[in-house]
């Protein structure tokens, strides 16, 4: 299948020492090395109790051991896995074992994936999303990237992909054989209905990415107000643990504070900022610039007021959950809160809890995991939209142009998954309309 393709090795399961150790080999010459070590090589697929040995016929270790001929594995090369007791003499013994042969090397990171796409196992949204799924920390970061690892997402584009395809062939007939008989009359209306229903569906689809980028990346939400209103106390709370230093000197969170937290199976990304106020301070105003950054960029913003002072300031709060600290003391504000709270005993905090939980639903409610989730997704999938719009948008201009529209639309939407086929546009206009016979 592949020539002229080293024979690579890695350590494919975690930090030894452990349980288990799991060594993969993949390439032209994995059946030559697992033969010198294991001797007869195990049926394909299946897991063979083994010793495993140098070529002086020194064990390095008993353990189980599966080889799996090219094409049917994951690179698409010849693979093997070798199931080593997790020791790191063990595995330090194997690999340098390993380093012995000829055209045989340490893999370097990501190329057994890379392999795999370049031969076709895997594309490019499958390949991230084992990458995610391999750093998945909660239930939602999971059920994505599994939808994404296994194929899920990707099959909508090629689902769409082959509607281009084929509104691209009816087009091409159109115009190559404009007097052919065989080929349906007014095929250009039924074209530009269909691009119509896709430009919607792909418009839905790109709507679904914030939430997807929420779940992927986490819902940031961003706890500001003035210095010593309570901010570093309710990061705390909220973290259920002292990530903030608290103290009644005004400006001591000086730089972004961030824990992540796992609410409902949603990483939630929580920030405290530095307090903000003016300031000649040149480190404390650094601070408020970064935690102006920060509040940008929040999914959710919580400002929280020391309701024991009367502050009565008018901050522009678009959208934000305006949040009354300190609600033990005695009140002083007059002015109205969303929620009133303490850290000092407790209140609020459940309904402050809750209230994230509701902000965040609203935010992402997916229907489906099958959603787009970074911002390369979004570059591919709006370009290809954008050109599917200027396909309709002119229905005037010649057919050609509006059938080169067509193209790059495809050609963007193929950069997604990284299967930009070479068309065959022929097979498709010849197996339609039997154009020539
Ligand atoms: P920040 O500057 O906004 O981060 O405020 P801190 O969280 O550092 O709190 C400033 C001061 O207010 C500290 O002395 C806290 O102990 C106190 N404080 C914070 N929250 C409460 C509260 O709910 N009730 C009371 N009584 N004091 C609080
Ligand atoms: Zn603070």
């Amino acid at each position: 299948m592949l020539t002229n393709k080293e024979t690579i090795f890695a350590l494919s399961s975690g930090a030894v020492p452990a349980g288990l150790a799991v060594v993969r080999i993949s390439g032209e010459d994995t059946p030559a090395v697992l033969a010198s070590l294991v001797g007869e090589l195990p049926r394909p697929r299946q897991a063979a109790l083994r010793s495993i040995r140098t070529r002086n016929g020194l064990v390095i270790d008993t353990g189980l051991v599966l080889f799996f001929p090219a094409p049917h594995s994951f690179t698409g090369e010849n693979v093997a896995e070798l199931h080593l007791h997790g020791g790191r003499a063990v595995v330090d013994a194997l690999h340098r074992e390993l380093a012995e042969f000829q055209n045989l090397r340490p893999a370097t990171p990501g190329e057994f994936s890379r392999r795999a796409f370049e031969n076709g196992k895997l594309d490019l949204i499958e390949i991230e999303g084992l990458a995610d799924l391999i750093a998945a920390e909660t239930e939602m970061q999971r059920r994505l990237a599994v939808e994404q690892s296994s194929g899920g997402l990707s099959s909508i584009y090629y689902g769409w992909s082959e509607r281009l395809t084929r509104a691209r062939a009816l087009i091409e007939a159109e115009l190559d054989f404009p007097d052919e008989e065989d080929v349906p009359g007014s095929v250009s209306d039924q074209v530009w209905t269909d691009v119509a229903r896709l430009i919607e569906e792909m418009a839905s689809h790109l709507e679904q990415l914030q939430a997807g980028e929420i779940i992927r990346d986490g819902f940031k939400i961003v706890i500001a107000g003035r210095p010593n209103a309570g901010k570093s106390s309710l990061m705390n709370a909220l973290a259920k643990r002292d990530v903030a230093i608290v103290t009644d000197i005004a400006g001591t969170t000086r730089d972004v504070l961030q824990v992540d937290l796992n609410v409902d199976g949603y990483l939630v990304k929580l920030y405290d900022t530095a307090g903000l106020r003016d300031t000649d301070e040149i480190v404390e105003r650094e601070g408020i610039r970064r935690a102006e950054r920060t509040i940008a960029e929040a999914d959710l913003l919580i400002y929280i007021e020391d309701l024991s002072v009367d502050t009565a300031i008018a901050e522009n709060l678009n959208g934000a959950v305006l949040v009354g600290t300190k609600c033990d003391l005695p009140r002083r504000s007059v002015r109205d809160y969303d929620l009133v709270i303490s850290t000092a005993d407790g209140t609020g905090l459940d309904m402050l809890r809750a209230l994230i939980v509701q902000r965040l639903k609203a935010k992402v409610h997916p229907h489906s995991m099958a959603i787009p989730s970074r911002a390369r997704h979004r570059d591919s999938l709006t370009k290809s939209l954008m050109a599917l719009r200027a396909s309709l948008c002119a229905p005037n201009r010649g057919l050609d142009l509006r059938a080169e529209d067509l193209r790059a639309a495809g050609e963007a939407l193929g950069r997604v998954t990284g299967r930009v086929d070479v068309e065959n546009l022929l097979d498709v206009i010849f197996g339609e309309f039997c154009i020539g016979k």
